[in-house]
């Protein structure tokens, strides 16, 4: 080895491992932080319960790749005894590359299945073109996936939608919809036979991203098939985007609200009795038990972090 060439490697050496050693750092305090958020959202809303077998919806985005990856971490040191099983539905999109979730799954040890569906087709049939494609195929995906649970005896379904998505939706559907609504943490599916959990509902997508990225995913993009993402949601995504840089701090508080709904300071007559109000109650509820869920405008919430369980409790109370 030359003089030039020692020194070289020598320089190239040296800075790569400092970068190597933050790098590990970020990812450990990353890794730290989405561990205590997704506990936090199992704990929370019961996501998931002793021998419970859980079927962990993987797309080869950032997102589904980060929830494997954290809840094959807690199952580790939980409380309680569940199964894991991964399932990636290959739809038939033109470029898929199949190889890549056998091997990473294989990789890691997990017990995982690929179903073959070429939804693909149906929906170029079905949707004219230039038209987008992603409701459709969501749909599609969906209900498959939920009917491979049923076949392989999952009772829960993870999906990986996490805090900022289902903010977007919130507001998607305010602004286009005319209605209060999200995206829930826990929900059971029209028929009545699927459990679905989002255990990342607590995680931020920035954190997702770089999580994704210093673990080394090997990512697989959405949009192989060449559809655009709906363009509501890109402009929602847009404007919460431009808050979090403006007003640092807002998407929490605004998730937050989500959680410490107040039905007698909004106006849904099914939501809350307004033509029972009668003088003398607090907040004209007469069934002092039921009042605990309702709190006054005047109680100023405290700021609470993300996930303090209290906060979170009350989604309880006031869902029922
Ligand atoms: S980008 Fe393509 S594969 Fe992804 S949801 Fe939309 S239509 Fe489906």
């Amino acid at each position: 080895m030359t003089a030039e060439s020692f020194l070289d490697a020598e320089n190239a050496d040296t800075p790569m491992s400092d970068i190597d050693k933050k790098r590990k750092t970020r990812q450990n305090k990353l890794q730290k932080r989405l561990r205590r958020e997704v506990g936090q959202a199992i704990e929370a809303f019961n996501m998931i319960e002793e021998g419970d077998k859980v079927m962990v919806c993987l797309s080869g985005g950032k997102d589904s790749y980060a929830m494997l990856d954290i809840l094959l971490n807690l199952q580790k040191s939980a409380p309680v005894n569940f199964e894991l099983v991964a399932v990636n539905l290959d739809q038939k999109q033109p470029g898929f590359p199949e190889h890549i979730l056998p091997e990473y799954l294989a990789s890691i040890g997990v017990p995982f299945h690929i179903v073959e569906r070429d939804t693909y087709s149906i929906v170029k049939e079905v949707v004219p073109e230039g038209k987008t494609t992603c409701g459709l195929c969501s749909r599609l995906r969906r209900g498959t996936l939920y009917g491979f649970a049923d076949e392989i005896g999952a009772n829960k379904i993870a999906l990986g939608h996490h805090r900022d998505d289902i903010l977007e939706t919130f507001f998607l559907n305010m602004f286009y919809g005319g209605k209060l609504k999200a995206m829930p943490p826990k929900l059971v599916s029209d028929d009545g036979k699927n459990m679905v959990i989002r255990p990342l509902a607590y995680a931020r997508e920035k954190d997702i991203a770089e999580y994704a990225e210093l673990k080394g995913f090997p990512i697989i993009p959405c949009n192989l098939c060449g559809s655009q993402e709906n363009l509501q949601r890109q402009v929602i995504k847009e404007m919460l985007q431009g808050w979090d840089k403006s007003h640092p701090g807002r998407i929490e508080t605004m998730f937050r609200s989500l959680c410490n709904v107040v039905p007698s300071h909004l106006a849904d007559t099914a939501l809350f009795d307004f033509k029972g109000l009668q003088l003398g109650f607090p907040h004209g509820i007469v069934d002092p038990n039921a009042a605990a869920g309702f709190r006054a405008e005047s109680e100023e919430d405290t700021p609470k972090g993300n996930g303090d369980v209290q906060m979170m409790e009350r989604i309880d109370i006031l869902s029922l």
